[in-house]
């Protein structure tokens, strides 16, 4: 099953797709923690993407492409993948739809969190990641079981540099410019299914499953 999360930064789309992941047993892709694991580690990717990711832009569609092209090649995702963050523009989603067709396949649904922009404003302040294995956490919502440390890893847990207030309202002017046209393009292929974001994340996630099937 190859599925891809919509939604604003925030909606919620990391915290279903790994939960889509464990049920459907898929890889999780977040073009966002392979940017993230590579500023950690220096790398050239890393500082490259880091220039764009500090102000709110978008990584231009050439570097992103790449290592979501490179990801997906990979022999864990045969069966599939749910993808969180990418395609985040119309051309990524081009270059995804035609990688797909070569192999005679299809992406089977486009999931699309709807969460009205006050809320996401609220949940990306409190929004608290683990940089080490990428699991996040809500200060209030969704909060660890020891204050500042990640249940999976024990890593310290960080405020995104690109989750601070400034940041975030530049971030949803991007969504709303260049990702949310998304939401039309894949209705136009009859692949769009919308949930409603602003439930408790249990419900959130219901409401997937009874998409995409027990
Ligand atoms: P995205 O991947 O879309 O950017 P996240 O999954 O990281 O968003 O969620 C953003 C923030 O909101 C995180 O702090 C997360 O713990 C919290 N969150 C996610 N889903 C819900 C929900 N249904 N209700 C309340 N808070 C949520
Ligand atoms: P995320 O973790 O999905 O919220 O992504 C964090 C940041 O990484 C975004 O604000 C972008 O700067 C960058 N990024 C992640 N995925 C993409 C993508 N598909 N296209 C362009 N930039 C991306």
């Amino acid at each position: 099953m190859k599925i891809i999360m919509l939604g604003a930064p925030g909606a919620g789309k990391g915290t279903q797709a790994k939960m889509i992941a464990g049920k459907y047993n898929i890889p999780h892709i977040s073009t966002g923690d392979i940017f993230r694991a590579n500023i950690k580690e220096k790398t050239e990717l890393g500082l490259e993407a880091k220039k764009y990711m500090d102000q709110g832009l978008l990584v231009p569609d050439e570097l992103t492409v790449k290592i979501l092209l490179d990801r997906v090649a990979k022999d864990d995702c045969a069966n599939g993948y749910v993808l969180d963050g990418f395609p985040r523009t119309i051309p990524q989603a081009e270059v995804l739809d035609e990688a797909v067709s070569k192999l005679n396949d299809n992406i089977d649904y486009a999931v699309n969190v709807d969460v009205k922009d006050e809320n996401i404003v609220r949940r990306m302040s409190g929004r608290r990641a683990c940089l080490k294995c990428g699991a996040t956490y809500h200060v209030e919502h969704i909060p660890p079981k020891k204050e500042g440390i990640c249940d999976v890893c024990g890593s310290e847990l960080v405020l995104r540099d690109d989750d601070k207030p400034e940041t975030v309202e530049k971030r949803l002017k991007v969504y709303h410019d260049q990702t949310q046209p998304l939401i039309d393009y894949y209705n136009k292929k009859g692949i769009l299914k919308e949930v409603d974001g602003s439930q408790d994340m249990k419900d959130v996630f219901n409401a997937i499953v009874t998409i995409l099937g027990e």
